[in-house]
Parts: structure tokens; C-alpha cells; sequence
């Protein structure tokens, strides 16, 4: 069952937004999408695992990172647990290029890249005022390299999720940051960017959001305001950043929640709005942000979810991909305190207890 606007034969001229702009800001989308390299096929994939992770994604504050209230190193840490606890072997797992300006400027514009230059500009939308005293050069190696690998590795988990029906990237999920305004510690608009990849490269035409940070998506739904072929179903915290009232009139599925919401009327909840997706919007691929700031203490996120109740979220959404037949791209997003790479470490394990993934490489499986 498709959305009113929907047709089955994909977009059309009218509901793609870039086209009212004019056919040449379309073509030169489609002509840098072409000539990305962030789709590269000399992966050897059929030895891989479609988890995605580099080391180049931690990022080094130069000594500044004790002044943040984040764990800056959570992605490696979630990697090291899972190869740690022979979860996946340290071979399987994919790793992605770095998106480049012209890769990045499928969505951004080029004003906003080049106000990245500006220490200060970077300082404020990672929240961490001090590092508008770095050197300019340092802040590019230290801070945007890693989030443009991280890009990378969201924009390659389309394509991957595709082939093998389900793709994790370890980090990615920067749904504050839209083409033109980056905040809230998201730099650039992986989420954007994964999605208008795979609308032009693998052929499809309706993607659902589920964002279940405890942040509104404000980034994405800024994105595809006027794109019908995107469906958004944000569940979130009403009471903390970013009260985006503007981007709020874009979630076809807004579900508020209050501080101090608990476990049993969370799962209550995402079951039900689940359940209504499922009748209104038929994807062929879910985007799933699954921020672990509804933990309970997340300074942030305000929100008392235990790791168990993240688990279960976490299966719930793999099981409603499984029902929609529609491949998964899971993203980690919020969630920084010390505890977060151990929980995420754990619902991945459980997603392979439960067989919702197989973190089995094409040819070990094949050679049963
Ligand atoms: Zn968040």
C-alpha cells in the first residue's frame, strides 16, 4: 500500500524538489553521484560482513576532548568489543572510503562547506567552543577527516543494505545537519546523502526514515521538505534540542515523548507506531538512526531507557524490516556517555542471537 502521492514506477518530475530548481542542478547532482567513488566495487565483498567502520572515524580533540562531554572514541570501541567477543572478525568488516567536497556537495552548498573553514563555525556546531583556537589544518585532520569517512560509510551502507539486505555503520547519523546549516555535533548530512545516493544509483524510490534518537531529525526533514518519496517517522523527545517547529511540519509520523519516559511505555509505544507505518508507506529501503541517548542518565537525551529496553528497540525495528521486506541501513547516532559503545556492541550481538542478521561472509556461508 503506497502513500497517495506514491506511484510504483518510481519519482516523477513534480515530487523531485531539484528538478523545480532546474534540470542542470539535477544533472550535476547525478554526474557527481556518478563519479563518486564511494560505491566502489574492488571491495571483495563476498569476504565481507556489511558492517562498517574505520578506524579514521575516531576523532582527536588534540588533548581537547577531556573538555567534551562526549565519548569521542565510541566508535572504536564498539568495534573493539564486537571483535573482542568474536562477534565479527576484524577481516569482515568493511571499510569505507572518505567523502570528498564533490561528493559532499550532492547536498551541501558550496557556502556551507567553505564556512568550515572557519574554526569558529566548526566550534560551534560540535559544541566544543575551544576548538575555535585550532589551527585550521588540524581541525580538517582531526575533526571533519573523521566525519567524512563516517559519511562514507553511511552513503556505502545503502549499497550494501541493498545487496545483502541489512548494513550497519558503526557511526554516522548527523540527522541535525541539513545541505545548508550544520548543529548539534552534526557536520555533515549523512542521512541526506545515503538516501539521494541510493535514489540515483540503486534504483529505488521510497525510503523511510525511522529516527529514534532522542533528538528530533531536524536535518533530514529539512532536506526532503518538499519530497514525497521520503517517509519520516520520527519518534522523540519534545523537551530538549532542537524544537525545530519548522521541520516538524515535515514527519508524517510524529511521535513526542517527555522527559522520564521509561522502558515498558516506550516499546508500548514504537510497537504501535510501527504497526501504523506498515499500512502507510511501503519502503524499499529503511533508514534506521538508532541514537542510544534515550539511555537512562544521557545527560542530553533525558530520556530512561535501559541497555536492555535499546535491545529490544533495536530487534523491533530489524523485525518490522524483515515483515516490510525492505532492506535496513542502521546508523549509531547520539549517545556518547562512557556506557553507549558497550550497549550498541551488545544489540548488535543480539540482532545475530536472534538471526535478524547473519554476520556471515557470502563465501563461508555459501561453503555450508
Ligand atoms: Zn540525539
Amino acid at each position: 500500500m503506497y502513500n497517495q502521492s506514491m506511484s510504483s514506477e518510481g519519482p516523477s518530475e513534480q515530487e523531485n524538489p531539484a528538478n523545480s530548481d532546474g534540470g542542470s542542478q539535477q544533472g550535476e547532482m547525478e554526474d557527481r553521484i556518478k563519479n563518486s567513488r564511494l560505491y566502489k566495487n574492488d571491495l571483495q565483498l563476498a569476504d565481507k560482513v556489511p558492517l562498517i567502520y574505520s578506524s579514521g572515524y575516531n576523532i582527536g580533540f588534540m588533548g581537547l576532548e577531556k573538555l567534551h562531554p562526549f565519548d569521542s572514541g565510541k566508535w572504536g570501541r564498539i568495534r573493539d568489543f564486537l571483535v573482542t567477543e568474536k562477534v565479527i572478525k576484524e577481516e569482515s568488516i568493511v571499510q569505507p572510503e572518505e567523502a570528498t567536497d564533490e561528493d559532499l556537495l550532492v547536498v551541501h552548498t558550496p557556502e556551507y562547506l567553505k564556512s568550515l573553514k572557519s574554526g569558529s563555525t566548526v566550534a560551534t556546531i560540535i559544541e566544543v567552543p575551544p576548538v575555535a583556537l585550532l589551527p585550521n589544518y588540524i581541525i580538517r585532520r582531526q575533526i571533519l577527516q573523521p566525519f567524512r569517512k563516517q559519511v562514507g560509510g553511511t552513503i556505502l551502507a545503502g549499497k550494501l543494505a541493498k545487496e545483502r539486505s541489512w548494513a550497519i555503520n558503526l557511526g554516522g547519523g548527523f540527522h541535525h545537519c541539513c545541505g545548508t546549516k550544520g548543529g548539534g555535533f552534526c557536520v555533515y548530512a549523512d542521512i541526506t546523502l545515503c538516501i539521494q545516493f541510493a535514489f540515483s544509483k540503486l534504483g529505488l524510490s521510497k525510503v523511510m526514515i525511522i529516527d529514534l534518537d532522542a533528538h528530533q531529525g531536524n536535518g533530514h526533514e529539512r532536506d526532503f521538505k518538499d519530497d514525497r518519496r521520503v517517509y519520516i517517522l520520527d519518534m522523540y523527545n519534545s523537551q530538549i534540542y532542537p524544537f525545530d517547529e519548522e521541520a516538524k511540519e515535515r514527519i508524517d509520523q510524529k511521535v513526542e515523548l517527555r522527559s522520564g519516559t521509561t522502558n515498558d511505555a516506550y516499546l508500548m509505544e514504537l510497537t504501535k507506531q510501527l504497526k501504523k507505518a506498515k499500512g502507510k508507506f511501503k519502503p524499499d529501503l529503511i533508514l534506521y538512526n538508532a541514537g542510544t541517548d534515550i539511555l537512562d542518565g544521557d545527560p542530553l537525551g533525558r530520556l530512561r531507557i535501559s541497555p536492555a529496553g535499546i535491545s529490544e528497540r533495536d530487534e523491533e525495528v530489524f523485525k518490522f524490516a524483515r515483515e516490510v521486506e525492505a532492506p535496513i541501513v542502521m546508523v549509531t547516532s547520539g549517545g556518547y556517555m562512557k556506557s553507549s559503545a558497550r550497549v550498541i556492541a551488545d544489540s548488535i550481538k543480539n540482532l545475530v542471537d536472534k538471526k535478524l542478521i547473519s554476520i556471515e561472509a557470502i563465501s563461508a556461508s555459501s561453503s555450508l
